[in-house]
């Protein structure tokens, strides 16, 4: 591996999820997805605060290992905002429920969409299913309609 020798990045956070474990830091060029157990030391970071780490792949893309805190933001009531790409306001996301999943969060100002969340995998093998049974129903309506 030799993880150790590598040349650390630079970064900020842009967003930790303190209550899910987990959060992004972003290098000026990308994304790292980091865990809580990628951090060094006993301190979380707050959103804004500038981090130190190793480079890793990740399953989903990029990730950060050996999260060093250098500067971290004081914590306050703004903890979990960010900023709403639509109408630049400061806000919590709220997150929108469909049938028990949570499906998107929103801006609680504009009701822009802030996040969307990947379909539960129970969706997408109905989805498929549903495909499947449309084809085969099409196919056995154009075999009967051009007899
Ligand atoms: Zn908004």
């Amino acid at each position: 591996m030799g993880g150790e020798y590598m040349e650390k990045k630079r970064g900020v956070v842009k967003i930790f999820f303190k209550d899910k474990g987990y959060g992004f830091i972003n290098s000026g060029e990308k994304d790292f997805y980091f865990d809580v157990k990628n951090i060094v030391g006993a301190n979380l970071p707050n959103n804004g605060a500038s981090v130190e780490f190793n480079e890793t792949e990740g399953k989903k893309g990029p990730a950060a290992a050996n999260v060093v805190i250098l500067q971290n933001i004081k914590a306050d009531s703004d903890d979990s905002r960010v900023i709403c790409e639509h109408c630049k306001k400061k806000m919590v996301p709220r997150i929108v429920l469909h049938q028990g999943e949570p499906q998107h969060s929103v801006c609680p100002f504009c009701g822009g969409v802030y996040k969307k969340f990947p379909w539960p995998l129970s969706k997408k093998v109905a989805l498929v299913a549903f495909i499947v049974v449309f084809l085969f129903l099409a196919s056995r309506f154009i075999a009967l309609i051009s007899r």
